[in-house]
């Protein structure tokens, strides 16, 4: 499974990167970036199965990113996963809406685990 992690937090992306390497499941190429925009570059060049994205990100936030994959016919069908801090209800649902799964921090490897199984199983 190769995947992206969009985080502006470096200390973030790198742990979210051992949580998925903690969780068993087969990790191929990773790629990184720092926000939404940079995240919707490597799309271009990298297709990955599963895209990680934070929330709260300068230049472009994790909404915008995912607005703009779910438009775009060759990423509207990539899984996504939101790991952010933001736990409100409204942002839940926005983003059960728009397809992406949602784990809050902190989180655990089994909590990815299993949120990974269920999205990839589901695979929109
Ligand atoms: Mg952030």
């Amino acid at each position: 499974m190769d995947i992206l992690i969009v985080d502006d937090s470096a200390v973030m992306r790198a742990m979210v990167l051992k949580s998925f390497r903690m969780t068993g499941l087969e990790i191929g190429d990773v790629f990184e970036a720092e926000n939404g925009q940079q995240g919707l570059a490597q799309l271009s060049s990298h297709p990955v199965d599963l895209v990680v994205a934070d929330i709260n990100m300068p230049v472009m936030d994790g909404v915008e990113m995912i607005r703009r994959m779910k438009a775009a016919d060759e990423t509207a069908s990539i899984p996504i996963l939101v790991i952010s801090t933001e736990g409100s209800e409204t942002r839940w649902e926005q983003l059960e809406e728009m397809g992406a799964a949602f784990i809050q921090k902190p989180f655990s490897p089994e909590k990815i685990r299993d949120t990974i199984q269920k999205i990839m199983g589901r695979k929109s």
